[in-house]
């Protein structure tokens, strides 16, 4: 297996599969700047699903055995379905996931499951209509996103919900969302707000931090932490001491986990960005539709770029973030 310079193996590869989604979260496609004149990737930029398969054999080789599935909004890719058969079926790959708004979850959950996809991430920040809508930009309820959930519970998926936590945004919404999601057996996961990307606004007093969220859910349940089952876990596991399930917590930015992070990340475009916060991408794409090219140079392409690795930017960012320009989320798929 490969390992970067700090020793750090690539086991996971995040594929961005769109740029584009419908929806308009404050904190990742802010409106004001994803509008009408923005300009998104071209279907031609896309790299195609052959193009992928030869990343992803390459990948294999060095070691990753699960591949999440993002975007922008992974659903709105055509052909997700074919893909994701070939994930499983053609590459063997052991955990496949998706992470989804879950707009559209009800109606594609069927066939998603039957294309061999393991693991369903759905993203819903508050259970508050109003909340909920201001912060997806797009004042939809979270209704089609709770019917995305159960719809995929009854397909037997093990459904876990990301909330992304905004100090006098949804704050109020942590012990509701808790609450709901514990009687359900849904693991939640509350995500610091990050200040990836370069238009949401982060300003470290907008983060609400791991220790304070687990200080309000202390205020009404009794919990304990789970012993992490693996050292690349990025979430910190907690349990209900009644048994109903576990919650997370995910504290890039109060307690990061950079020695863990053994993540690659490939942006719908063919780049690979081996941080979240990079500004620079590997052009992939190129390699992959450059005259005479042939699949046995992305194995060392890929080795040379991941041994040459030394990112830990969540250990040594500022309380004023960082003003270089940094990828989108949309772009690269948290
Ligand atoms: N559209 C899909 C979704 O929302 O689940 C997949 C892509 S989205 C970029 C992936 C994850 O990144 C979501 O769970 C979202 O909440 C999270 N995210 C986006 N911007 C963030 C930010 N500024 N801080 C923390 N998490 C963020
Ligand atoms: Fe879209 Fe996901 Fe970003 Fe929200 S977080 S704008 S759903 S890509
Ligand atoms: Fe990984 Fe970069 Fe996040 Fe650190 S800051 S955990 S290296 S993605």
């Amino acid at each position: 297996m490969v390992t970067d310079k700090r020793g750090r193996g690539l086991t996971d590869l995040r594929i961005s599969l769109t740029d584009r989604c419908n929806l308009r979260c404050t904190y990742c496609m802010p409106k004001e700047i994803f509008g009408a004149d923005y300009v998104f990737l071209k279907k031609n930029d896309w790299l195609r699903f052959s193009e992928l398969d030869d990343l992803v054999e390459a990948f294999v080789q060095l070691g990753v055995k699960k591949v999440r599935l993002t975007g922008g909004e992974p659903l709105l890719r055509p052909g997700l379905d074919k893909y994701i058969h070939g994930l499983k079926h053609l590459h063997k790959i052991e955990d496949i996931a998706l992470t989804t708004n879950g707009l559209r979850l009800a109606e594609r959950v069927g066939d998603l499951k039957e294309a061999g996809l393991d693991r369903v991430t759905v993203s819903l920040d508050a259970l508050d209509p109003v909340i909920a809508g201001k912060m997806n930009g797009r004042g939809i309820a979270p209704r089609a996103v709770l019917s995305g959930i159960a719809a995929a519970r009854h397909e037997g998926f093990q459904v876990k919900v990301n909330m992304v936590v905004e100090r006098g945004v949804n704050d109020g919404e942590i012990l509701p969302m808790a609450r709901y999601f514990k009687e359900l057996g849904v693991t939640l996961r509350f995500i610091e707000f990050m200040d990836v990307g370069n238009h949401n606004g982060w300003k470290m007093e907008r983060v609400v931090s791991g220790r304070e969220i687990l200080e309000q859910i202390k205020s009404e349940f009794q919990v304990e932490p789970v012993d992490l089952s693996s050292e690349h876990e990025v979430a910190k596991r907690y349990r209900y001491a009644d048994g109903s399930g576990e919650f997370g917590l995910i504290t890039s930015v109060t307690q990061p986990f950079c020695g863990g992070c053994t993540r690659a990340r490939i942006s719908a475009d063919g780049k690979l960005y081996t941080c979240l916060f990079a500004s620079q991408g590997l052009d992939l794409k190129s390699v992959l539709r450059a005259e005479g090219y042939d699949k046995s140079q992305l194995f060392d392409l890929l080795s040379k770029k991941w041994g040459a690795r030394d990112d830990r930017y969540s250990e040594v960012r500022t309380d004023v973030g960082d003003s270089r320009s940094k990828v989108e989320m949309s772009y690269i798929g948290g």
